[in-house]
Order: structure tokens, then C-alpha cells, then sequence
């Protein structure tokens, strides 16, 4: 039996064994996927060569070592090295090799909006882990790329090659493409939007992170204003799919997956 598994910290909640396991199901393929959950970042050697020991294939890491595993991985892909961060280990005769697969989760979300983002302006709300994967992914499908921050200044020092504005200049700004990468609008908070509902009538397509409510009031604002717009779960489910695909060196259908499992979640 093949084993992967899921590392972080307090991950109960965890959706990943769900999508892992459809997989599994969907192709037929004998294997476990587990929960790993580290109470602190001192165990984290220890418990690499313990994970080798037990012959795991593939490790998806979440917060909050998407960056402090890097220490100890053999191989980076050169998404981990532009975005500073992986969620997605490969253990390969011994070694540990990098990849990021929310980017490829990013890429396939554009795809699936079927965006076409060469020289368009795409603006990105929130300056974390998924803005990085973001900027990464915009910038090789060929989009201007700019982001929101509420400390310009601070994001501005640490995204050097980036455009940052602030929210009061966002207000004046138009665009393709918008992204929320903060977590504002995720459940329990679901009243509450990054921005208002005239900022949204300046982009043509609106992309929320968010998977959790499927429509935040962020993507409301979108509907009401006629705008085309994508939740968080084509990403979540891609980032996964790719995991799959690089663990186990074969191909999957994305939207077959997607299909099996939307209603799981959104029942
Ligand atoms: P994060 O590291 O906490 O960063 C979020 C960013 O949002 C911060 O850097 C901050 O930027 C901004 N922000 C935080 N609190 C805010 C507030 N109260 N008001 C306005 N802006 C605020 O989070 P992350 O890991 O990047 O994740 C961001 C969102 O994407 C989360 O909702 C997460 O669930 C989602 N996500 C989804 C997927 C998926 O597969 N669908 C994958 C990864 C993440 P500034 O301080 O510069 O303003």
C-alpha cells in the first residue's frame, strides 16, 4: 500500500483526506493518505526520517511549515524558489524534492475561467502564502500584475518587482482580473467583504480564494454586478489532483474529481 500524508498544526479540520481518499477511489490506486500533525517545528527532522523509514511517497505540508520544511528538502522546483514556500513533498529513493502545488491549483483555476491574462492587468488583495503563489502564477501566464496591501509601505520593501496600492488607490483602479487572498469573508465571518461592491464593478473576472462558504460576500458583490467569478475549491481540489499526479507520475481529470466532490462539500 502506497502512503501519504498531510503535515501541520492543529489540522483536524482538514479537508485533505477527503480529496486524497476520492482519488484513491476514483483510480483504483491501494493507498492511505494520513494526518500528521506536529506540535512544533523542533520535531520537524526526527519526523522526516521517521516518514522515510515508513517508505511514505508524498507529503502535503500546510501551516505552519510551508516554509520552515524547506530546511530539510534535497530539491526545490523553481515555483518553490519564486514563491519562497512549498505544500506539496515528493520522497524520492531517499531524497525529498519541493514543489508548490497551489500554484498549479491557480493555474488551473484560470483555466477553468477560462482567462486569457497576457498583458492584462490582474489586481491581488492580501500580500500572504496564497498572494505569492498568485503573483507566481500570474506572471507566467503573461499578466500585469499588481497588489493591495494595508501597509503598502511594509509589502512594498518585501515585493520589490511588484507594483503595491494601497485600498484608498484601489478604489481608482480597473482591471481584468481581481483576487481576494485575505481571509476576510471565511466562515464564521461571512458578512464581510475585502472591498465594496463599486471596486468589483471595475474588473471583468473575480477570483475569491475563499472555498468556505462557496459564495462569500465578496463574489455576491461579483454576482450582483454581473461579473464572471470562481470560488476557492477548483484551486483546493487542483492542488491536491497535482499532488497526486506528481507523487504517483500519472495523469488525472481534474473536473471528473471536481464533480465527485463538490457535492460532498456543499451539501
Ligand atoms: P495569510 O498568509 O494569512 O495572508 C493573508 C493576507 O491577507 C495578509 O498577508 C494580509 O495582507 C491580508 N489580511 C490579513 N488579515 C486581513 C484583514 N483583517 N483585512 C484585510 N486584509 C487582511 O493567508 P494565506 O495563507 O495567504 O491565505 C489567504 C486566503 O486564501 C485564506 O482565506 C485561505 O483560506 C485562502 N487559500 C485558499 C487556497 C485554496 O486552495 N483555495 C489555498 C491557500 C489559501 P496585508 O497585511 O498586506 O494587507
Amino acid at each position: 500500500m502506497k502512503k501519504f500524508g498531510l503535515l501541520g498544526k492543529n489540522i483536524s479540520y482538514t479537508f485533505s483526506p477527503t480529496l486524497h481518499n476520492k482519488i484513491f477511489k476514483l483510480y483504483d490506486i491501494d493507498a492511505q493518505y494520513e494526518i500528521y500533525d506536529l506540535k512544533d517545528e523542533s520535531l520537524m527532522k526526527d519526523f522526516l526520517k521517521d516518514l522515510k523509514q515508513k517508505s511514505i511517497l508524498g507529503l502535503n505540508v500546510t501551516i505552519p511549515y510551508k516554509t520552515t520544511i524547506l530546511k530539510f528538502v534535497d530539491t526545490i522546483s523553481p515555483e518553490v524558489q519564486s514563491i519562497g514556500a512549498t505544500n506539496c513533498i515528493k520522497f524520492e529513493n531517499g531524497r525529498l524534492i519541493a514543489y508548490n502545488t497551489d500554484y498549479f491549483g491557480l493555474i488551473k483555476t484560470f483555466e477553468k475561467m477560462d482567462l486569457n491574462l497576457k498583458n492584462k492587468k490582474a489586481v491581488i488583495l492580501g500580500t500572504g502564502g496564497a498572494a505569492k503563489a498568485a503573483i507566481k502564477a500570474l506572471l507566467d501566464c503573461g499578466a500585469i500584475v499588481f497588489i493591495v496591501s494595508r501597509d503598502k509601505i511594509k509589502a512594498q520593501s518585501e515585493f520589490k518587482d511588484i507594483p503595491v496600492i494601497s485600498y484608498d488607490e484601489l478604489s481608482k483602479t480597473s482591471g481584468y482580473l481581481l483576487i481576494n487572498a485575505t481571509p476576510i469573508g471565511t466562515n464564521p465571518n461571512i458578512n464581510v467583504s475585502p472591498v465594496n461592491e463599486s471596486i468589483i464593478q471595475n474588473f471583468d473576472f473575480v477570483l475569491d480564494l475563499i472555498y468556505n462558504p462557496q459564495e462569500t460576500l465578496f463574489l455576491k458583490f461579483a454576482k450582483n454586478r454581473g461579473k464572471n467569478f470562481e470560488n476557492g475549491l477548483y484551486m483546493l481540489i487542483s492542488q491536491g489532483v497535482k499532488s497526486e499526479e506528481i507523487w504517483n507520475e500519472k495523469e488525472f481529470n481534474y473536473e471528473k474529481i471536481y464533480d465527485e466532490l463538490i457535492n460532498t462539500i456543499y451539501k
